[in-house]
This record gives structure tokens, sequence and C-alpha cells, in this order.
């Protein structure tokens, strides 16, 4: 990593003004990355972006070029297919010099494209920040949304180091954790463990609904487990058409071997063998970070146990805050079945979780190391 002086983007153009374009705007705003903020998008969006301060100025995607023609950094944000549409006229009217991302889903299709259509003289790294909201539009974008996210970069073969370097220092002024990677392997990763559960959840519920019409089943008796496991059964299918037909080979590949870890499990469901398709389950889940934003650097958890209602989160963390405690990551649990507990807290040091116990034993709760 350089010892330099930090990436400072003159004006910086983000194409797209949605949930992840709008948050990138707010995040520069708010950490003074850049002089100007610009946009392209629709007349509306524009409109509402700066009204929510999100960017300086804008341009309709008809007035692209003009848009992107002074920029040193350009950001696609815009659904993945129009990435690859919008990419060549970008790439050809941005000056040279200019580092141009992306913040696509699947970064194999998008990288083969910039390196077909590449231009001499200007760098392009495929980015994907891996945090979200169930919410899209700019309305949701929020300044904090990076904070403690991987955020995978995917450089072309001619970037050359200093200037990934320069994208790695941003994603980390972001407050997210950068992280370099090849886009195939991205790839064959987020169908794993993004594409493959998205598909599960979709199947599953699908077949539960189809059940529930022919037989009539009562659907509420549907727990926690059905509940946790298919919460992602609600996303819309807009986004998941670019990433399911950009991803459809390494999404292949992952649906067969789930298939045959399925056949395995069947045959196994009535003998004791299946015991250890358990263990090696729960061994694998707990060395999972609980972190939802990513997998490096778990938190340190701990579970309260208290009565639900009002005030009683505010009490918690004004008692943590006063003794300069910062609470990493906080939920509210609303099923507890399996484990108990009313609200969970993820700290950055087990010392610190620790020093919390203590603290809300004193203060009289119920509360231990998760
Ligand atoms: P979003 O809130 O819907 O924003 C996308 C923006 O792109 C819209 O506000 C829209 O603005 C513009 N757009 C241009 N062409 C469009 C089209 N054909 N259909 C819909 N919108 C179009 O979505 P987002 O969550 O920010 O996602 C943007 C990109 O980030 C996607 O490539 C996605 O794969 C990626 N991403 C999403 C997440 C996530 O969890 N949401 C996480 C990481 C990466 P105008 O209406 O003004 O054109």
């Amino acid at each position: 990593m350089s010892s330099g002086p930090p990436y400072a983007p003159e004006r910086i153009a983000i194409v797209g003004v949605g949930l992840i374009g709008g948050s990138l705007g707010l995040a520069f705003k708010r950490l003074g990355i850049g002089r100007e903020i610009v946009g392209i998008s629709r007349a509306e969006t524009l409109e509402t972006a700066q009204g929510l301060g999100v960017i300086d100025i804008g341009y309709p995607y008809e007035a692209l070029e003009r848009g992107v023609q002074a920029a040193d950094l350009v950001f696609l944000c815009t659904p993945i297919f129009r990435i690859l549409s919008l990419l060549p006229e970008v790439l050809a009217a941005v000056p040279r010099g200019a580092l141009v991302s992306d913040v696509g889903s699947t970064k194999q299709e998008i990288v083969s494209r910039a390196t077909a259509v590449g231009r001499g003289g200007v760098h392009f790294i495929g980015g994907h920040p891996m945090a979200g909201s169930e919410r899209t539009g700019v309305s949701a974008a929020d300044p904090f949304l990076f904070q403690n996210a991987i955020y995978v970069f995917t450089p072309t073969p001619e970037v050359p180091e200093a200037v990934c370097d320069r994208f790695a220092d941003l994603a980390k002024r972001l407050g997210a954790r950068p992280m370099r990677m090849h886009p195939a392997t991205h790839d064959r990763v987020a169908a794993a463990v993004s594409h493959l559960p998205q598909l599960m959840a979709t199947a599953l519920v699908g077949e539960i609904g189809r059940l529930n019409e022919a037989d009539r089943l009562p659907l509420q008796m549907a727990a926690g487990g059905f509940r946790d496991m298919t919460r992602i059964a609600s996303s819309p299918y807009e986004m998941w058409r670019d990433i399911c037909q950009t991803n459809a080979e390494p999404i292949r590949e992952m649906i067969d071997r789930y298939i045959e870890a399925l056949r395995g499990l069947r045959d196994r469901v009535d003998q004791d063998g299946l015991a250890e398709d358990f263990a090696f389950a729960n061994r694998i889940r707990s060395s999972i970070p609980k972190d939802s934003k990513g997998f490096l650097h778990p938190l340190h958890e701990i579970l309260l146990i208290v009565e639900d209602r009002p005030g009683v989160i505010a009490k918690v963390a004004d008692a943590l805050a006063e003794v300069d405690v910062n609470i990493d990551d906080i939920e509210v649990l609303k099923v507890r079945e399996g484990e108990g507990g009313t609200i969970r807290m993820g700290f950055d040091s087990r010392e610190t979780a620790e020093r919390s116990v203590n603290i809300l034993e004193r203060m009289g709760y119920r509360v231990r190391m998760r």
C-alpha cells in the first residue's frame, strides 16, 4: 500500500443514483471526498438526489458524455445489464487518467467487457461493495452503508499497482474492507454464498406455497427456522435477473452440488450417519463470523435477556456509551427459538464484550457471552 497523500479525486460522477450510487454520493459528501459530485440518472431521480444532498449537479442519461467528461472518478451504479451497455460510452468520454469503476453484483462479464472496449490511459477496476438493504432507490441512500462491509475489487490486468492502491485506500476511507480478487473467483464465491441461497429460498417458499394451495396447510405454523431461511425469498426479480443471467454457469454448478448433497441427505435421513452431517455443518456454521456485512474480523457477541418494552435499548446503549464502549452491531431478536435472548450485540474485541457483560450484569440485566 502506498504511503503518499490520500487519493483526492476532484470530480466524481455517479451513473445511476439509486441505493448504492446514492449511498456513495452521501458517503463522499460526508467525508469531503471530491470537490463536486455529479449524478447521471433520470430527471426525477436527479431532483430527489439533489434535494437529499447526494449530488451537486445532475445530467440525464442523454447527456452522459457531458456528465462524465471532466470526471476523474466514475462509478457505474445501475443494474448489471445497463452497466454493460453504458460502459463503452463512459470509457470513451472520460478524460485520460480517469478511474472508472462499477458496483455490479457479478464481476466477470463486466470486467471482460471493460477489457474488450478498454481505452489506453483510462483505468477500469470492477467493484462489489457487499452491503445493501431491502429498499431501493436514492431515498434509501445511507452514508454509512459501506461501514464494515467487504468491498471486493477486481482490476483489469493493465491497471497499475499504484491505481489499485488508490482504490483500496478509497474503500477504506468509506469504512469498508477492500478485498482484491479475480473476477471469476468473485463470481464463483458469490454463486456459492449468495446466488445459491437466493434460489434455494425461492424454490423452498415456492414448493411450500404450492403444497399449501393443494392441501391448505396452515402456513402460520412456519416458525423461526423457516422464516430465517426464507427471508430473501422476498427479493425483487429485477435485480436478480441480471445477476442470474450474468453468472449462470457458476450458479448451475452450485445447484448441481446442492442437489447431490440433498440426495445424500435423502438416503441417510433415517440413519444414524446423519449425525455426521449435522456435526460437520455445526462446526462450519460456528466458524463463520456473525458480522452480517462480511466474512472477516468476527465480532464478539453477547446476548441480553430483557423484557421487550420501550426504552430498553436506549438505557443499555447509554450505559455503554458512558464508559466509551462502542456497539458495532445490534439486533433485536424477534424470533428467539433456539437460543433465547432479546437483544444481540456485537463488539470489536472479546475484552469489550466481556466488559459490557460486567457492566450490564451490575445494572441487573441477565446477559451472557454468545
Ligand atoms: P437501485 O436502488 O434500484 O438503483 C439503481 C439505479 O439505477 C436506479 O435508481 C435507476 O435510476 C438506475 N437505472 C438505470 N437503468 C435502470 C434499469 N434498467 N432498471 C432499474 N434502474 C435503472 O439498485 P441498487 O441496489 O443501488 O443496485 C445498483 C447496482 O448495485 C446493481 O448493479 C446491483 O447489482 C449492485 N449492488 C446491489 C446491492 C444491493 O444489495 N442492493 C449490493 C451491492 C451491489 P434512474 O431511474 O434514475 O435511472
